[in-house]
């Protein structure tokens, strides 16, 4: 497909093949020069390691044209990080973070046509991830990796104009305590699958994981970390735990809940039953920025965050339009936030 073929404002979250795509092989120990390709197709052995045992990791960030009309990145140092840490819990190699780094930048402007125009809400998703690709079939970490960015231009979450959402309290467990909740590892998306059609088979959007061990605490959902916001609007609350990803847009939203807003942020165990004390709730992440949350069912059970499910909460929004303020341009970013491309 042609960029000029695009109908931005029609865009949904599907894949759309995009011009080139970087790539980088790992084999005796090191990691090749790397290259942008063309060929969007992989060819591999039927035992590869990511197919006999899940071995593969992810990152997702965003491409964005700004109000002057260039084109940036929010924070791909940060993903470059998580990305390591991924890696090394899953006994694959880690790849340089400088490299990692220039490597989005690179395939993000090799592929610049298809950043959607500024205004459109539409952005250009940016994948990287990383895979066992050698034949594996005793159970053990694969010897030849191969790591991948491809690009795809996607619509915005929310179109005409953003809607709380209702979650339910799932029956399944995401991840377990001292598993591999923390890293972004397509195993854990496997397992949510069941529990993500179940929710919405039941009409819910998503779900909130209880943690795993007790069942009474607040995790996240299968893609999205949480926040709270106590009554009087003056506290920004957010689950601490060791099992939940760590969400760049959540860490990005606490500093401008402190910096822009002049809020205060607390990170602690919050338990299911309590959550009646906040007035609002968001789900925090790259593809939704923050999503109010109108209401979450707990077995027979319904909160309700503010007086109105159907209306988003003021301080998520407020979050919300500085953020992307800051990743469109409009809006003075911290230092180190925006890389141009
Ligand atoms: C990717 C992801 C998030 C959101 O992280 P961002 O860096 O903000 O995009 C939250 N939870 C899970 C489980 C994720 O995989």
């Amino acid at each position: 497909m042609s960029n000029k073929d695009i109908d931005w404002d029609g865009l949904g979250f599907g894949y759309i093949k995009t011009d080139k795509r970087y790539v980088s092989y790992y084999k005796d120990d090191a990691w090749d020069e790397g290259a942008l390709i063309s060929d969007e197709n992989i060819v591999m052995n039927e035992c590869a390691g990511v197919l006999q045992y899940a071995q593969t990791i992810f990152e997702g960030l965003k491409a964005y044209r700004s109000k002057n009309g260039d084109i940036v990145t929010f924070r791909p140092d940060l993903n470059a990080k998580r990305m390591r840490d991924s890696a090394l819990r899953l006994e694959m190699p880690a790849f340089p973070e400088d490299r990692f780094v220039e490597a989005v930048l690179k395939t993000v402007r090799a592929n610049a046509d298809y950043v959607p125009p500024y205004g459109s809400g539409a952005t250009l998703y940016i994948r990287p991830f990383m895979y066992g690709k050698n034949p594996v079939i005793g159970v053990k970490p694969a010897s030849e990796y191969e790591f991948r960015i491809f690009t795809t231009p996607v619509g915005p979450y929310f179109k005409g104009g953003v809607k709380p959402l209702t979650l339910k309290v799932s029956d399944f467990d995401r991840a377990a305590p001292h598993g591999t909740g923390n890293i972004k590892a397509g195993l854990n998306y496997a397992m949510s699958l069941h529990a993500i059609v179940t929710a919405h088979e039941e009409g819910y959007d998503e779900n909130l994981y209880p943690d795993a061990a007790t069942r009474t605490y607040v995790e996240e959902t299968g893609g999205a970390n949480f926040i709270f916001v106590t009554k009087d609007k003056k506290k920004i609350v957010t689950p601490r735990s060791d099992s939940i990803l760590p969400s760049i847009t959540k860490r990005s939203l606490i500093t401008v809940a402190k910096d822009y807003l002049g809020l205060e942020v607390e990170e602690c165990k919050i338990p299911i039953d309590r959550l009646s004390d906040y007035s609002e709730c968001g789900l925090c992440g790259t593809a939704a920025v923050i999503s109010p949350v109108g209401k979450i069912a707990d077995h027979g059970k319904e909160i309700i965050f503010g007086d109105d499910p159907e209306k988003p909460g003021e301080i998520c929004m407020k979050l919300r339009e500085i953020l992307t303020g800051i990743q469109l341009g409009e809006i003075e970013a911290p230092d180190g936030w925006i890389y141009k491309v």
